[in-house]
């Protein structure tokens, strides 16, 4: 059986890939192994690589939830290449739609709008692939991922084997799932209503408008950096202090949404991983709330 050397030899897995320009916060060093599957035949080559030469596994989606080490991630970088990206629209009444895990989120949305299936119009402003939405059960706008999946189909890439999950298999909570770091999330289906293709338009306009005059686009960051904590804001929290603008070094909390923090041109991840920390500290001796981060750290901040 073929190691991830022998892969690399044959330029089907690539080797000390730049992880941080697939992500939105652009930081961190290279992944060990990095493979962007072509078909749902590289699925198998990769968990008999696995198998044989055992690494450390991370699936990057769009990257807007990720913070990259500056060392990089030590093992298998894997990431869903573009024949994983296409929408399934099943035929009327149960109005089912499916997505390959490199959907994007904003792609969705407008599509399914524009074929007059309403419920996902949230993602729009989500900058995500659907892959990372299952994961993360993300959501917004009163809305979230659990509310409208009906299924998902994954590859265990330790065992080997596809299962398909639905929604009580996957025990969503809020911004997260059972899925596993070794479960590859390959497509999910969901449920959607109908729709008035004007009335959904304007409710992505409406959502659209909202995260621009609320949220700091065109920066980089990952979105909300903490989980809100039960009837509170963590942006709230974090603003009440006068957190906003405080930094470390090219890091700094976002003067316009406290919960976001964004990274200057030089910036490293260390420096957003100290930012999140001391937020976090401070948080903690000044409101005694304890924090819990959202946005995931991958790779070595020790
Ligand atoms: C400006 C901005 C606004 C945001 N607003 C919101 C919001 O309103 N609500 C919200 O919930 N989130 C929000 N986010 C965060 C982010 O977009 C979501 O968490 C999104 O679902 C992450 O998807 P991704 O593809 O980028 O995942 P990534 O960041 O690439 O990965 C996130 C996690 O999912 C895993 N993963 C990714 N793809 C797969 C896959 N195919 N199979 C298995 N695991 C996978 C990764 O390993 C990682 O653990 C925002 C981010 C930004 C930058």
């Amino acid at each position: 059986m073929a190691t991830f050397a022998d892969l690399a030899a044959t330029g089907r897995v690539l080797v000390d890939v730049h992880l941080g320009s697939h992500t939105t916060y652009k930081l961190g060093g290279p992944a060990r192994y990095f493979i962007e599957l072509q078909s749902e035949d590289d699925l198998p080559v990769v968990a008999e690589a696995l198998a044989e030469d055992p690494q450390p596994v991370l699936v990057v989606g769009r990257g807007s939830n990720l913070v990259i080490s500056d060392s990089g991630w030590p093992g298998l970088a894997i990431r869903f290449g573009l024949a994983f990206a296409d929408i399934g629209l099943g035929p009327e009444p149960d109005g089912f739609v499916t997505a390959g895990a490199a959907t994007t989120l904003p792609r969705l949305a407008r599509e399914t709008v524009n074929r007059g299936r309403g419920g996902l119009e949230f993602y729009v402003g989500i900058p995500g692939s659907v892959g990372g939405a299952v994961r993360t059960n993300a959501g917004g706008h009163g809305s979230e991922t659990a509310d409208w999946l009906v299924g998902a189909r994954v590859f265990d890439v330790a065992e080997g084997q596809f299962r398909s999950l639905n929604p009580a298999d996957l025990d969503f909570k809020y911004r997260s799932s059972s899925i596993r770091p070794t479960d590859l999330v390959v497509a999910a289906a969901f449920r959607t209503v109908p729709i008035d293709v004007e009335e959904g338009q304007a409710r992505l306009r409406e959502i659209t408008r909202w995260r621009r005059d609320h949220q700091p686009g065109g920066t980089l960051n990952a979105g909300s950096v903490f989980r809100n904590p039960d009837g509170d804001s963590a942006g709230r929290i974090i603003d009440s202090l006068g957190l906003k603008g405080f930094r470390v070094g090219e890091a700094v909390v976002s003067t316009k949404h406290a919960n976001f923090f964004e990274a200057g041109p030089e910036a490293t991840a260390r420096q957003v991983y100290d930012l999140v920390q001391q937020v976090k500290q401070r948080v903690l001796e000044e409101t005694g709330i304890e924090l819990v981060p959202e946005v995931q750290f991958a790779g070595d901040f020790s």
